[in-house]
């Protein structure tokens, strides 16, 4: 789940599990679901030319002949472009520049910010944990009214109060924006100070009107629901001679539901199996098209046939309404709206942007390189042929979830869970022993309880969630379902997943001096450390690994995962290229566009794998239609994990994941490098991939 401060105001609040982003969507909504509508609101600017700026910076030079030219300019043009005009006129912009700009007192200017949004965002984020608190934690019943405390939020007019009463444009008029590009070379040669202040300068980097961004909420809500409410009734699903295989009762959502069910199948190697999977590829592969009948989703009782799109009422076949592209008319509706915050974006002009550049602080560039060299390895040829080996059959394109790579421990669960149940009885106990946890680890016991000091854990109502402090002064939390008979051992591998995510929250925040630069760079970094200890959870509880091939299976296991999400996260983005370049298109030429970039997506990397063509399945992801541009976060935590994995090799735990979780927030090349001596790349997560499949072979 969340949380973790600064930044970017709202986009400040950060996840911490990649599969909770829901949450974060969720929340990103309501932070502007209470925001009122002002008629009054003026477009941006286009007031301030560049006559206007010329003669500011000038007068500014002028008045401070001792300043560095190139970031006075660069301050006078960021705060023209987000000066609106009920700001005030040409002649106010320049009085207010010559007003407020104050080179010499920069790094007053800087601890002030800092100190003050320390305090703004730290404590808006205590407020928010506390009115979610009876959402998250115990099992007392929940009054409705906790939903609602839970769906506000204090950041919801903090933008636009900053804007207005011009603190913001104070900001970015001392405090000028440096772009990714800058950040990823000059970055390097920063001092602390320096990279503070550039941080500073990436808060509040759009002034969208609220009129606007509810707008965008309006459709984020109904396009969530759409997916929310897109169940299977699998009861209804029947084959060609019409027989059924699914239980009753079983009703999935697509694309998660399906998905698992046909992941679960892989157990089951009978005729039976592998009918369900087919059943199950065939339905997506409709619903992709939109040829499924609209009143055979989430509605009970009419059977339906994927195989030759056949529907049946009352047992006789019938001729139906297809769905007709709605599922592409969402995705249009979302770009639209999407679309109009651009002009509202100066520093990050487009959506694509927003995600990556300002989100992900990669490129798309560099995420798509990353990516195809990833997809393009050769040894994902030799992986699908011992995947075909150990199926006993040749691949089937929705082998990319195939489920074969996940190992039994050689204790059993039960045995596991009597051990967890027995240490961790309650919330308290798991607090008291979290020192003793980082200490099996290798941290020293004063480090271990300095860190612990930190932390408090909570029961949690749903599987988990780590939360984040935003000030020095707040503690993180780890909340994980403890049951009445103790922690079971899924319950403590999930505890190791979010207690990975709190050691980064506290090192990252205490150890670090300017509040500016506090955190890591995004989600995909605190994720790495939090697989990192959730890998190490057998060794927490005294179990050594017996089974010899069970770290080469999980490094394959999460290979072939990466390689899926990596696929489809491709097609998303190129989606989103293709709607901007065709703004004015139908709900009947995106399908035809999405189908096809996903087909050559296939063509180019999975068919050579699979030995199959122009399958479209990559396009099936329900993320892609509501919460567009965030699969590609996922597989870049991964990578992360390899490469420091790889570097943690044969070095002293504790020490080096407390050095690297001190670098901060710096952009992820400088980041990486500073981390692990190497900018993010494929390679050492392909070369893991290699030597766990040449030693299982
Ligand atoms: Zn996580």
């Amino acid at each position: 789940m969340l949380i973790k401060k600064k930044t970017y105001t709202f986009a400040a609040l950060k996840i911490n599990c990649m599969k909770r982003y829901i949450v974060f969507i969720v929340l990103v909504m309501v932070f502007f679901s209470c925001t009122q509508n002002n008629s009054k609101e003026k477009e941006m600017s286009t007031t301030i030319s560049t006559q206007v700026v010329d003669e500011t910076v000038r007068e500014l030079e002028a008045k401070f002949p001792a300043s560095d030219k190139e970031l006075l300019r660069r301050g006078v043009q960021i705060t023209g472009k987000f000066w609106l005009e009920r700001d005030g006129s040409p002649n106010e912009f320049k009085q207010f520049c010559l007003d407020n700009y104050e080179p010499q007192n920069k790094k007053q200017l800087l601890e002030r910010f800092s100190k003050n949004l320390e305090n703004v965002y730290g404590r808006f984020i205590q407020v928010s944990t506390q009115v979610q608190f009876a959402l998250h934690v115990g099992n007392e019943p929940l009054l409705p009214v906790d939903e609602v405390f839970a769906s506000w939020s204090p950041f919801a007019h903090l933008n636009d109060d900053w804007f207005d009463n011009k603190l913001a444009l104070i900001l970015h008029l001392n405090f000028p924006y440096y772009s990714l590009d800058e950040r990823n070379t000059k970055g390097f040669q920063w001092s602390d100070e320096e990279n503070a202040a550039v941080n500073l300068g990436l808060n509040f980097a759009s002034r969208v009107p609220s009129k606007v961004q509810q707008k965008a909420n309006e459709t984020a809500t109904r396009t969530e629901l759409y997916i929310s409410n897109y169940n299977i009734y699998m009861n209804n699903i029947v084959d060609e001679k019409g027989e059924k295989h699914f239980p009753k009762d079983m009703r999935l959502i697509s694309h998660w539901g399906l998905r698992d069910e046909l992941k679960s199948n892989y157990v089951d190697r009978s005729e039976t199996g592998l009918l369900k999977q087919k059943l199950l590829y065939e339905l997506m592969l409709r619903i992709i098209n939109q040829d499924i009948p609209q009143e055979f989703i989430n509605t009970e009782g009419n059977d339906y046939c994927p195989s030759n799109n056949k529907f049946f009422k009352n047992g006789k076949e019938t001729a139906f309404e297809r769905e007709n592209d709605v599922r592409y008319a969402f995705l249009l509706e979302v770009f639209n709206a999407e679309k109009a915050s651009d002009e509202y974006s100066p520093l990050y002009p487009d959506a694509i942007k927003r995600a990556f550049d300002q989100g992900l602080e990669m490129t798309f560039d560099e995420v798509e390189t990353i990516f195809t060299t990833f997809l393009s390895a050769s040894v994902n040829k030799e992986i699908g042929k011992y995947i075909s080996n150990q199926l006993g059959r040749p691949l089937q394109a929705y082998d990319i979830w195939y489920d074969g790579f996940k190992t039994r421990s050689a204790i059993s669960e039960d045995d596991l869970t009597a051990k967890t149940a027995k240490m961790f009885p309650n919330a308290q106990t798991l607090q008291k022993q979290l020192p003793e946890i980082l200490q099996t680890l290798g941290y020293s016991k004063e480090r271990a309880t300095e860190i612990c000091k930190y932390i408090a854990v909570d029961a949690a109502r749903g599987s988990g969630h780590a939360m984040g402090a935003g000030m020095r002064s707040d503690i993180s939390r780890l909340r994980v379902r403890i049951p009445e008979t103790g922690l079971n051992y899924n319950g403590f591998n999930v505890a190791m997943h979010e207690f990975g995510h709190n050691v980064e929250q506290t090192v990252s925040m205490y150890d670090i001096d300017n509040y500016m630069n506090t955190g890591i760079p995004n989600t995909a970094f605190t994720e790495a450390l939090a697989f990192i200890f959730q890998k190490r959870d057998l060794d927490v509880l005294g179990y050594a690994e017996t089974n010899p091939d069970k770290q080469k299976m999980t490094t394959l296991d999460i290979y072939w995962g990466a390689l899926e999400i990596m696929g489809v996260a491709l097609v998303d983005m190129y989606a989103w290229q293709w709607m901007y370049a065709n703004p004015d298109a139908s709900p009947q030429q995106l399908k035809a566009a999405v189908i096809d970039i996903a087909k050559n997506l296939w063509n180019k990397y999975f068919a050579p794998v699979f030995g199959i063509t122009d399958s479209p399945i990559l396009a099936i992801y329900s993320h892609m239609i509501s919460y567009p541009l965030y699969l590609a976060a996922y597989p870049v935590g991964h990578l992360i994990e390899f490469q420091l994995e790889q570097h943690l090799e044969g070095k002293n735990f504790a020490a080096e994941i407390d050095r690297i979780y001190r670098i901060g927030h710096r952009s992820p090349t400088v980041w990486m490098t500073k981390a692990v001596g190497s900018k993010l790349s494929a390679e050492a997560f392909i070369k893991a991939a290699s030597e766990a499949l040449g030693a299982l072979r």
